[in-house]
């Protein structure tokens, strides 16, 4: 018999699928005129920097890394000592994604999870681990860590992060915020930067830059300038200083001053919300999650996620709580969005008809 090629569809994967925007092209292109100092000492990158304390609107302290891991990692390693402990949610990818590397650069720093709806810690759990233990047996908490978006699609709404900002102040915890998707929070809430983090009370945001349409590379921003004292010799024991610093410095130039990051994020959301309200409507799918930035999460039988496969789709489905994980990016289309709910619709008609 002969073999039927269907061809891949991965462009839902994961927004890190897509490729670079053209504005960071742009700025890479520009960067590649001549000769320029090494290690950050370059006028791309002190540009890069002001352009995040002009995001923000104020005077940060800012890092460039190669991935969100690394920047979790020595973020997190920044706020604690080795019997320390950081408290996260059950979900997140410090926890799940990042094969231990909080604990290895922190030299053993604890991660204790907490459960919580949406992929939100819930703070009763919080104050809970906080104060369950005093004795010196007990890893000491001394950081929080949430993820803006969370790893469910969900986002924090500018209230909910100042209730975590107040928890974490009144129990003497340092804030960590894993925002590799950060933009799409911003976009989805439509509310200045500075409302989502320093206002709230984050100490140290990890910027993502990768999935917003960067080649490479995670800004780690801290807004408590105090954390980030030798920040760059962690940086550099590491492997995270880039000797040609410019080229990831400048793509976040073109990202910032052209306003892209944010047309991206609007754009990625626009079109998750697209996607969830056309599937919506299809009998037998159920959305798992609210979708309220960039990506969907449905819930569908093991029949119809290996009859979908076998339509060429790729996807997730280890990724939040077990559903097929659907992202959108910068690069996303409405005729990607048309083909995905067509096949889905059609294998959805088959699983109501008898015999299928
Ligand atoms: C993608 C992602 C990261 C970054 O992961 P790397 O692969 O290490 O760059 C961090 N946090 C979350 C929630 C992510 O989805």
């Amino acid at each position: 018999m002969e073999k039927v090629q269907v061809s891949l569809r991965n462009e839902f994967s994961s927004d890190n699928y897509s490729g670079i925007c053209p504005e960071a092209w742009a700025a890479m292109a520009a960067a590649n005129e001549g000769y320029a100092a090494s290690y950050g000492d370059d006028n791309w990158t002190s540009r890069a920097c002001q352009c995040i304390r002009d995001l923000f609107e104020t005077d940060c302290e800012v890092f460039f890394v190669f991935t969100g891991t690394a920047a979790n990692s020595l973020a997190l390693a920044s706020l604690c000592h080795s019997y320390h402990s950081i408290i996260c949610h059950e979900t997140s990818h410090v926890e799940t994604d990042e094969c231990g590397a909080s604990e290895f650069f922190s030299n053993g720093t604890k991660v204790l999870l907490v459960p919580g709806p949406d992929g939100k810690v819930d703070l009763e759990s919080v104050e809970h681990t906080v104060k369950r233990r005093s004795d010196i047996h007990y890893p000491k908490p001394r950081a929080l860590s949430v993820t803006q978006c969370t790893e469910l699609g969900t986002v924090y709404s500018v209230d909910e992060l100042r209730e975590v900002g107040d928890l974490a102040k009144r129990l003497q915890l340092h804030v960590h915020m894993d925002g590799s998707r950060f933009a799409n929070a911003v976009a989805a809430l439509n509310v200045r930067p500075r409302e989502l983090t320093w206002q709230a009370g984050v100490d140290v945001l990890c910027f993502g830059g990768a999935k917003n349409g960067l080649a490479v590379g995670e800004a780690v921003v801290f807004f408590n300038r105090e954390l980030a004292k030798e920040f760059d010799y962690r940086c550099k024991q590491a492997g995270q200083l880039a000797s040609k610093m410019r080229y990831l410095s400048a793509p976040w130039v073109g990202l910032l001053e052209s306003g892209a990051w944010i047309r991206n994020a609007a754009h990625a959301n626009r079109c998750a919300r697209r996607l969830a309200e056309r599937l919506q409507t299809v009998a037998g799918i159920k959305l798992m999650f609210p979708c309220q930035a960039n990506s969907v999460f449905i819930e569908m039988s093991e029949r119809m996620l290996s009859a979908l496969r076998g339509k060429g789709w790729h996807f997730y489905t280890f990724i939040g709580s077990g559903g097929a994980r659907f992202m959108c990016s910068w690069e996303t289309t409405d005729a990607d969005i048309d083909q995905l709910v067509l096949d889905i619709q059609e294998l959805a008609r088959q699983e109501a008809s008898p015999g299928f």
